[in-house]
């Protein structure tokens, strides 16, 4: 009797898993394995939000997995040693991971594979549809702007989209743990999980995406990111889907895709970006706790910037638009360093992620992959394009719902329940336009 281990990460569940998929074929019997790893904790990457939906996740796995003959065994501790004391008690003699892409992914594998050399193997195009580093420019080790990226992404070969194993067996007696209970949680946070991530695509139409996406109001866009960062979704089984459909959204929507998988071969490659300036540009950042307290409480008197900021505390997840723009009033108009706000979003972000948050943060601070790393978007001008009636506002910041129209972008005589403007409208570009020498 053959056992190996299917040591699970960003990949939990069941649908086009190339680490389950392998561990099965490779042996008789499969110890389906998920480690909580305290040090994930320690760095301050375990926000309740994410830590809750990872609760939901695992059991939702284990149900799957129990419906099938198997079942998932949860271990805490260094996830080498632990799967290495899994495999001693299973008899286990191989383990099949899914490629990661962040410093401590990388560090992860390495752990492991000092431990089972050879009898540990790593899968690729699991997190990602193409593999960080399988596209790469000429003479450089990945791809520093998105569009010549994506044409290169549309060209590479994708891997088969492989089916949901009908039967699992596992060996018994492997005691497990349980998910600790997790601090204060966003109150409207979604369920975790495969079953209710594939409910949530079954449901979302696509069609309209294109058109659609950019409406604050409209809430159009799939939701389905927190599902794809902890793998509940498999990014290539929703692009093999999208394309076969076809149109205009589906277009749309697989070039986002693309997006996720160029910040993650940046991230691979420069797994210091999480942290430093992935282009430095001198910036000397203006530095005012009062600002910064002012931007996470959603109340610098911008009624967008706050209703974005409201969003994110009461849901755990912001719309990309109002990403965009609550981070650019960060980083560009109040001029305050990237970091204060990536560590913010990260702490509530239930699709909260290394190569996503990070990358995108340095984007519109003009220290990432913008090509256009000076632009600074008026909030105002936004407000105006993407929430053209002012209903995004008002269904997040109930102090203006009396306000009629685009009326509640601009409060400011007519609100005095409501705070001024940190910054003047117009000089939202000075400090940011000073400090990089543009004026
Ligand atoms: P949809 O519009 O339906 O897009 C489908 C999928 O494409 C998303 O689920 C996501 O996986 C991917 N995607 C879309 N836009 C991007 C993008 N710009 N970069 C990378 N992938 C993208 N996304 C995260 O998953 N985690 C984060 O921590 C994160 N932090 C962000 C921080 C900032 C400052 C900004 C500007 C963007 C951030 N994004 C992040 C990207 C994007 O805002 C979210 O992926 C998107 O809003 C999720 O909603 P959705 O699933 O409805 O997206």
């Amino acid at each position: 009797m053959t056992v190996s281990i299917a040591l699970f990460t960003q990949d939990l569940r069941l649908h086009d898993n190339p680490v389950l998929h392998a561990a099965r074929a490779a042996a008789d019997q499969v110890v389906p394995l998920f480690v909580l790893d305290p040090a994930v904790a320690d760095a301050g990457f375990a926000a309740p939000n994410r830590q809750a939906f990872l609760a939901d996740c695992l059991a939702d796995l284990d149900a799957s997995l129990r419906r099938i003959g198997s079942r998932l065994t949860v271990r805490r501790g260094e996830p080498a040693e632990q799967t290495a004391r899994v495999a001693a008690e299973a008899g286990a003699t191989t383990v099949h991971l899914a490629a990661g892409v962040s410093g401590f992914a990388q560090r992860r594998e390495a752990r492991l594979r000092a431990l089972f050399g050879d009898r540990l193997h790593v899968h690729d195009a699991s997190v990602t549809v193409v593999p960080a580093g399988r596209i790469t420019p000429a003479g450089r080790d990945h791809y520093a702007v998105f569009t010549p990226y994506f044409r290169a992404w549309q060209q590479a070969p994708r891997r088969t989209v492989l089916g949901a194993p009908r039967a699992i067996d596992t060996p018994g007696g492997l005691g497990g743990e349980r998910p600790a209970p997790v601090g204060p949680l966003s109150p409207a946070l979604p369920p975790g999980g495969e079953s209710a991530g594939r409910r949530r695509w079954r449901r979302w139409d696509v069609d309209g995406y294109a058109a659609a996406h950019d409406d604050l109001a409209a809430d159009a866009t799939s939701r389905l990111s927190p599902y794809l960062h902890f793998g509940c979704l498999s990014p290539t089984e929703l692009v093999e889907r999208a394309l076969r459909q076809g149109g205009e959204g589906a277009q749309a929507f697989v070039r986002q895709l693309a997006w996720r998988d160029f910040h993650h071969q940046v991230l691979a490659a420069r797994p210091d970006a999480a942290r430093r300036d992935y282009r430095p540009r001198g910036d000397l950042w203006h530095r005012d706790e009062r600002e910064a307290e002012a931007w996470r409480q959603g109340r610098t008197g911008y009624p967008i910037v706050d209703a974005g900021m409201r969003q994110l505390a009461e849901e755990g997840w912001m719309h990309n638009r109002a990403r965009l723009l609550t981070a650019g009033f960060l980083a560009k108009s109040l001029y305050l360093d990237w970091r204060i706000g990536a560590a913010h979003f990260l702490s509530l972000l239930v699709d909260g992620d290394v190569a996503n948050n990070q990358l995108n943060w340095q984007w519109v601070a003009g220290t990432g992959t913008d090509t256009r790393p000076n632009r600074v978007l008026n909030p105002l001008r936004q407000a105006d394009r993407y929430d053209p009636d002012g209903a995004y506002v008002r269904r997040w910041v109930p102090e203006l719902a009396g306000l009629p129209g685009r009326s509640a972008h601009r409060p400011w005589p007519a609100g005095a329940d409501y705070p001024p403007p940190l910054i003047a409208p117009d000089a939202l570009a000075d400090r940011f336009r000073r400090a990089r020498g543009l004026e």
